[in-house]
């Protein structure tokens, strides 16, 4: 066990706020050890960020409480209840093979929950091993770690440790334990298992504890105005932050893949990584998760489908919502017919960046659609034509040389003649808002490979050197920013984790 004195040096500090909910939230048990822990990543600059002390953490004590060998003090692990809807079906669900260790309280009074993916059978863990690959693991590592640098909320990965034992899923892999770094792991579908199996008392025991965590002026207001209502505030907070967050994703070619109630965090950050990809070519319909048949969660639907998800959110409130159904659905569909409206305007913001513009005009839809539909014409490469634009190399576009895209781009100067920011100001508007790359599908295999097949993490370690701020647009940069030879598509994923 750790003493005392080493929860000094690795600076954990532990609080378990989510042990105080009601007993049906969630199971306490720990982690079942294994046989050889390895340190292979860790996040020394997250570590820093969050107070910890990265020489003491990679130490064989440090490497142990990632393994889930050693429980670290004032930590109490625990596996979250909740169900879901998966690819439409309601299910019950819960940390199959996760463990939350407990909420680690920064020296910023930060509070995250640090939770080990990997770590063993868990009573939700249903047919499953409760382990997990050193492929995928690697993989939510590097697209986390990207999407944190395109300034997208996302869970974060402090550490990866392999386990000295085999995971069997197509093949054989080696297992390992990642560890994730949450705003908190509550979910949409926890929401739903609390309406589902809870009484009505433990779902506002949920609401009021989300509401207190990650909306806390919803909650102080509601506490002065009688008049608010606070739960229906609760819904319109998450579905702001959700409009956000799936027009951020949009706005880079981010395909999550899996998007089930379970996969939707209630703080608005991007979570489980499984089958996600970006998105090269423009085509709304693309689609890279091996088990998507229907393209239910193709890169154009997102917005359609998180909509949906927050009606089953919406669904779960609504006996905190009103004390008469009738009203508290009217209340709940008022309030979801919203969220494609809120979700534009996010999404026509971010693309009036891209394009360098400060202001608005009603013909910018246009100018936008049309952009758009040129490059799913042609085939033009997402992040490829806006950097071509960025850096005034519109030669480099596939669009480049059409009558059509002759027109758009005069159209598109003559826009931005009119405003009053100079043309620089509008070049740097543009390279804040339009990646130099993207985490690559071929050169996330590529590294995946070097690490899992030969042990080489150096082309990871290049790889998220240069994605960790993409927006630098450095030379090193442009050779990653080549998309896959014809011959490397379609580009697959599988949720095999
Ligand atoms: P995911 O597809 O990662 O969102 O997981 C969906 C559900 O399956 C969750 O309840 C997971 O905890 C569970 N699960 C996934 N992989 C395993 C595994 N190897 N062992 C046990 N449960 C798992
Ligand atoms: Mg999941």
């Amino acid at each position: 066990m750790t003493t005392k004195n080493e929860r000094i040096e690795t600076g954990w500090n532990f609080d378990n706020s989510y042990s105080g909910l009601p007993k049906l939230f969630f199971s306490e048990l720990n982690p079942t050890p294994v046989r050889s822990p390895k340190l292979i990543m860790f996040n020394e600059s997250l570590a820093a960020s969050l107070g910890l002390d990265a020489k003491a953490l990679q130490g064989p004590d440090g490497v142990a409480v990632f393994a889930g060998n050693e429980i670290p003090e004032g930590a109490l692990p625990l596996a979250q209840a909740y169900a879901g809807h998966q690819f439409g079906y309601f299910n019950m669900l819960g940390d199959g093979r996760a463990l939350l260790l407990g909420e680690h309280i920064s020296p910023f009074d930060e509070r995250v929950d640090i939770q080990l993916k990997g770590s063993g059978r868990t009573p939700y863990s249903r047919r499953g091993d409760g382990r997990a690959g050193l492929g995928p693991m690697l993989r939510e590592y590097i697209i986390s770690e990207a999407m944190h640098g395109l300034g997208i909320a996302t869970t974060r990965s402090l550490a990866v440790v392999t386990t000295g034992e085999s995971v069997y899923r197509e093949i054989e892999q080696p297992g390992a334990i990642l560890t994730r770094v949450a705003a908190s792991h509550i979910r949409v579908g926890t929401f739903q298992y609390a309406a589902r199996w809870g009484t009505v008392e433990d779902l506002r025991a949920l609401a009021d504890y989300t509401l207190q965590r990650h909306f806390p002026e919803v909650a102080e207001r509601s506490k002065v105005d009688d008049a608010e209502n606070r739960y229906l505030s609760l819904l319109k907070a998450v579905m702001k932050r959700q409009a956000e967050l799936i027009a951020k994703w949009q706005l880079v070619g981010f395909i999550h893949g899996v998007m089930n109630t379970d996969n939707m965090a209630l703080s608005g950050e991007t979570i489980d990584y499984g089958p996600c990809a970006f998105m090269d070519t423009y085509d709304p319909a693309t689609v890279f998760s091996s088990i998507d048949a229907d393209g239910r969660y193709a890169y154009g639907n997102q917005p359609h489908i998180a909509a949906w998800n927050l009606a089953r959110l919406a669904e779960a409130l609504l006996p905190l919502l009103h004390d008469e159904e009738e009203q508290a659905v009217k209340l709940a569909e008022d309030a979801i017919s919203h969220f494609v409206e809120l979700y534009y305007e996010n999404w026509f913001a971010g693309m009036r960046a891209k394009l360098g513009i400060f202001n608005e005009e009603p013909e910018d839809e246009s100018l936008i659609e049309d952009l758009l539909s040129m490059m799913k014409k042609v085939g033009a490469d997402y992040t490829n034509t806006f950097r071509a634009l960025t850096v005034d190399k519109p030669e480099e576009t596939a669009l480049f040389g059409t009558e059509e895209f002759v027109q758009w781009y005069e159209l598109w100067q003559a826009r931005r003649g009119r405003q009053q920011e100079s043309a620089a100001d509008a070049q740097q508007l543009m390279r804040s808002s339009n990646p130099a790359l993207i985490p690559r599908n071929h050169r996330v295999e590529e590294a995946l490979e070097a690490a899992v097949q030969q042990g080489d993490y150096s082309v990871m370690e290049r790889l998220l050197d240069v994605l960790s701020n993409p927006y630098a647009h450095t030379p090193e940069q442009a050779n990653y920013a080549t998309p896959p030879v014809p011959s490397a598509r379609p580009y697959r994923t599988f949720c095999g984790t």
